[in-house]
């Protein structure tokens, strides 16, 4: 009920507002009475409907029928009139909606779109519909339907450029909030460009001064008020420029009264009047463009100064060389350096003799991979000499426009390393301490046995085995993560060590006479037994396995399979993760550490081979090995 009130009163509004501007319309009325230099109402209208929408078209109907039929037009006449109006507005709103016109006319291609069908194509509606109803009607002679037509085209596309742009950016105009500088300014605007007008176009302040084609003169008045105030004052100021012109013209002043042919000189003053509106308009959307994009620039660079700045993390760019060319902030809190004594030095000289090498080859590595990231740790020596942990991220933006450099993230991890040390050493300390009690019980248990076999004793010998093996587990886990894996190569025999390892194991075994390798026996023994193991250990029931060994291209080729339970494919990534163990083990297998694996893979890199394996869940798993036969 209140919606039908509301859309009532709106067409009442409508109507009463198209009635007003009509009438003012009319009273600019030249030669034919309905046919007018300017048609305010089809800018409003088309103005109504953008911003309420379509449905308030019988407000324009309804204005434009009384506003022509008080004008002594028969009920026909009026009507036509009316209806052309309203198709007229209706056409605007239909080809804008359809283009997406941004009714605030923010950029360029709005006031192109607005212009062409918003005020050129759709007023060819009205223009056609009226002067036909005039002509039909006997009100004017066919003779005159062509300069008819042309006037009553060119005052509604004037109209429409004039007042439709004026409505639809008023919410934009910040007059009255100016400052004191802006309103005198505004009002400056205002008083020159009427003062000029007025001399140019009516004769009221130098008869003689307004003969002369002088239009021109009030292009800077146009330029300042699009610079100065943007669409709305472009639009205010052509609509002040446009009134003064027309009512000179109508008392028979300024430059296109005195032609000698009044038709040619109204055509000409409304071509006037749409080239001014249309320029300025123009002018003042593509500066409103340039400061908004310079503006959501600066924002841009404002907000991604404020992260760098204020980020706890310490970012350095460098160039393809190793050049520092950008310090953030945070490097000097964690550096000790100032952006100025780094910029421009080689950010090598930071590094730790001991990382340097390995550094350049990741750098080389990365500059050659446009957007990759690498991440590293590194030990850097601060501005007082003191040698720190850094956990860096390094990523080639080089090709990156307004970049074109090597980002570095970086934080000292140095605690958290000394942390984990004293960890290790914990773990270290604990492992090697519990090694003599086991020994010993290892050893009691072992006569025991001898002099008087029991079940139980043997339960207590098999933990004791393995807890050994934990324990070992353990030291080797801990020296890799310090860095302490020692490795001693020598000349070995991997079939002799295969042999060894499966001994008491139920196992298949496809092995060469003698494979001879240069490699630390013991780290092969590490890789072998933990992936024996494992097979033997996820394979339940009397399920075969295999081990397969070979030379493949002067590499070492190593197959563990078995048809046991499998690893689920959603878990396989995170099967070398320490401490992993996927969810189908946990229950059925509750014996195991999740290190074997991690081990294992620790161990292969440092030999610098590689691993990986297949997988099906209740099938069985593979896992394949290769590694160079010389390993030194
Ligand atoms: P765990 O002590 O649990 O055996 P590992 O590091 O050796 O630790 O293995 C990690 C996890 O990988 C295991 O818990 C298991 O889920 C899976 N896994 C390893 N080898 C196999 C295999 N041959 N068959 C099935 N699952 C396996």
């Amino acid at each position: 009920m209140q919606d039908k009130f509301k859309y009532i009163l709106q067409i009442i509004l409508l109507a009463g507002v198209y009635f007003v501007a009509a009438k003012f319309g009319l009273s600019l009325a030249f030669g034919v009475k309905q046919v007018t230099l300017v048609w305010p109402p089809t800018g409003i209208a088309i103005a109504a409907l953008l911003l309420f929408d379509k449905k308030l078209w019988p407000g324009i109907l309804l204005g434009a029928f009384f506003a022509n039929i008080t004008t002594n037009e028969t009920f026909t006449t009026a009507s036509q009139i009316a209806i052309g109006n309203t198709l007229e507005a209706l056409t605007a709103w239909y080809f804008l909606n359809k283009l997406k016109f941004d009714k605030e006319f923010h950029h360029i291609e709005d006031i192109a779109k607005f212009i062409v069908w918003g005020a050129i194509v759709p007023t060819i509606v009205s223009a056609t519909i009226g002067t036909l109803t005039l002509a039909f009607s006997g009100t004017i002679g066919w003779q005159v339907f062509h300069s008819t037509w042309l006037t009553w085209w060119l005052g509604d596309t004037t109209g429409a450029i004039l007042f439709a742009p004026l409505i639809l950016s008023f919410k934009d105009i910040k007059v009255f909030p100016f400052s004191f500088k802006k309103m005198f300014e505004f009002i400056a605007l205002i008083a020159s460009t009427s003062f000029t007008s007025i001399l140019i176009f009516t004769g009221y302040i130098s008869p003689t001064f307004s003969i002369y084609p002088t239009k021109y003169i009030v292009f800077p008045f146009m330029i300042w008020a699009a610079l100065s105030f943007g669409v709305p004052g472009a639009t205010w100021i052509s609509l002040l420029i446009s009134v003064i012109s027309i009512l000179g013209f109508k008392a028979g002043s300024g430059p296109f009264a005195n032609l000698g042919n009044p038709e040619i000189g109204l055509t000409l003053l409304q071509l006037l009047m749409a080239v001014f509106s249309v320029t300025s308009t123009i002018l003042a959307a593509a500066l409103d463009e340039r400061k908004r994009s310079e503006g959501k620039f600066k924002e841009s660079e404002t907000r991604f100064r404020a992260l760098i700045e204020n980020s706890y993390e310490a970012i350095i760019l460098v160039d393809a060389k190793g050049t520092i060319v950008y310090t953030s902030p945070s490097v000097k809190r964690i550096l000790g350096f100032t952006s100025a004594e780094l910029e421009n030095t080689n950010g090598f000289n930071l590094i730790h003799k001991d990382d340097k090498i390995r550094l350049a080859k990741i750098l080389a590595e990365l500059i050659v991979k446009p957007g990759k990231t690498v991440q590293v740790e590194n030990k850097i020596v601060k501005k007082d000499g003191e040698v720190r942990w850094m956990e860096a991220v390094g990523t080639n933006l080089l090709q990156e426009e307004g970049v074109g450099a090597i980002v570095i993230n970086f934080r000292d991890i140095t605690d958290h390393k000394k942390l984990d040390e004293t960890k290790s050493e914990f773990v270290s300390l604990a492992a090697h301490e519990l090694r003599s009690p086991i020994s010993n019980i290892r050893w009691y248990t072992e006569s025991l046995l001898k002099t008087k076999p029991s079940k139980y004793l043997n339960e207590i010998y098999s933990s004791t085995l393995k807890m050994t093996s934990l324990i070992n587990t353990l030291l080797t886990v801990n020296k890799v993560e310090l860095g302490k894996l020692t490795y001693e190569p020598e000349k070995v025999d991997l079939v002799t060590i295969v042999k060894d390892i499966t001994q008491n194991i139920k196992i298949e075994k496809n092995l060469p006479e003698k494979l001879e390798a240069f490699a630390d026996p013991n780290l092969l023994r590490i890789i072998l037994e933990n992936l024996i193991n494992n097979a033997v250990k996820y394979s339940p029931g009397d399920k075969k396995i295999s081990i397969n060994v070979k030379e493949v291209k002067e590499k070492i080729h190593i197959e563990v399979k078995d048809f046991g339970i499998g690893i689920p494919k959603n878990q396989q990534d995170k099967i070398f993760t320490k401490l992993f163990r996927a969810d189908n083990v946990k229950k059925t297998f509750p014996d195991g550490t999740g290190l074997g694996l991690y081990l294992v893979k620790a161990v292969v890199d440092k030999l610098k081979g590689e691993i990986w394996f297949e997988s099906e869940e209740n099938k069985g798993t593979t896992f394949f090995v290769d590694l160079p036969k010389k390993i030194i």
